[in-house]
């Protein structure tokens, strides 16, 4: 399997030279990159040569060995969502659910407008004023901004909290350590690009105002114990100790990114289950901010209804991308039922048009990783950690999510 992960790994590269976004992260030997750069192999080289592997991968036996047999399968599943991604770039178009399903392992439910109504009625009553709602959200929404010139401060405490709670409950690889920088002009709120050796390096979109409750959604998606964790215990586990190459890589597009950003959302909760968020923003993060920590507690039910309308900005890229509405209807859409601000509508737009159907991975995922911890721990929090530390190092697909 070793030699099979080996050309997976190179054409994942060569991919890369075709598609900027691809490779999210590769610290595996620097000759691979070196040699695919020097030959930059075509699409039409690539796509052949990835359909070879996918029938090699198909004829190797099942291990016996439960996390070897997840191998093969990851690797099987990893090859057929990069052979789509190839014909992606080529010009094939799919429907949105056929995209999902061929790159991410999943399709995200349909839901029609009248689920969505009903869940504005219910944030009605929990937002005041009388106009039209997500003007309130809006205005309720903006006295809970950080100041620009505090962001730092909140993020490094939130940063801190979040790496302690990780490190209570899970092992993580020694001197792992990540910076953060401020950027502008991106289609999206926060990144976190892996650069091996464990450590991060986190961005973070200024373009629009930030409130409060984006602390710790990056410190715990793109940090601990989200992305940065995730990425850690991959090249910890899979890559450096037992050799897996595979793992050196990580392919945008492809069921991988469906766990990534799953975890990295349900880690959040994982990290404050319950009432545990509110009593820790109200003493650590609300002072540092200059926010009124006694408002905490109704900021955070506004945030918890609004953060149902999640499948709402699934319906609007599929919509879109299925040609039934347009880019400003998908952006209204978004403003009526996900209730962002406008510019925030907008530059949703923009990342649907240059991620597509990965915006499942941020709802569905968390809902299948939250599906598929919470079944193994019947609501005890240690195991909830170890679970989910576990699926964390293992080559586990979308579809053994539900099934198994
Ligand atoms: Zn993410």
């Amino acid at each position: 399997m070793n030699d099979a992960a080996e050309r997976y790994v190179k054409l994942v590269l060569a991919m890369g030279e075709h598609d900027s976004d691809y490779v999210d992260a590769f610290y595996g030997p620097a000759a691979w990159r070196e040699e695919v750069r020097a030959t930059r192999p075509t699409l039409r080289f690539i796509h052949a040569a990835a359909l070879v592997l996918r029938e090699e991968l198909e004829s190797l036996a099942m291990p016996a060995d439960p996390l070897e047999s997840l191998r093969l399968i990851y690797l099987r599943r990893q090859t057929d969502a990069l052979i789509v991604r190839a014909e992606m770039i080529e010009g094939r178009r799919l429907r949105f659910d056929d995209e999902s399903q061929a790159l991410y392992d999943a399709v995200a439910p349909t839901h029609e407008e009248d689920y969505f109504r009903r869940l504005n009625a219910e944030i009605e009553s929990a937002v005041p004023g009388t106009g039209p709602l997500t003007d309130r959200v809006e205005e309720f929404r903006g006295q809970f901004v950080i100041p620009r010139e505090k962001l730092d401060a909140v993020f490094g405490a939130a940063i801190a909290i979040c790496r302690a709670r990780t490190m209570e409950h899970m092992p993580l690889p020694p001197g792992e350590t990540f910076t953060v920088e401020y950027v502008n002009g991106k289609s999206w709120s926060g990144y976190n690009w892996y650069h091996g050796g464990f450590h991060s390096l986190i961005q973070v979109n200024t373009d629009l105002p930030i409130f409060i409750d984006r602390a710790i959604d990056l410190a715990c998606h793109e940090g601990y114990p989200g992305h940065h964790v995730y990425n850690s215990l991959l090249e910890k586990t899979l890559f450096r100790d037992r050799g897996w190459v595979e793992a050196s890589v990580y392919a945008l597009f492809s069921p991988q990114s469906l766990i990534a950003e799953g975890s990295a959302n349900y880690g959040i909760d994982v990290a404050f289950p319950a009432g545990e968020r509110v009593e820790m923003e109200e003493k650590h993060l609300f002072p540092v901010a200059g926010l009124d920590p006694s408002r905490a507690g109704h900021y955070y039910r506004v945030h918890e209804l609004i953060s149902r309308t999640g499948y709402a900005g699934n319906e609007a890229a599929r919509r879109y991308l299925d040609g039934q509405i347009s880019a400003g209807d998908a952006a209204e859409w978004l403003t009526t039922y996900a209730l962002m601000a406008p510019e925030r509508a907008l530059q949703r737009v923009k990342f649907i048009e240059q991620y597509r159907s990965y915006v499942i991975n941020y709802n569905l995922g968390k809902d299948l990783v939250r599906g598929f911890v919470e079944a193994r721990t019947q609501g005890d929090s240690q195991r909830r950690w170890n679970v989910f530390a576990d699926l964390l190092a293992s080559p586990r697909l979308p579809s053994g999510l539900v099934s198994s």
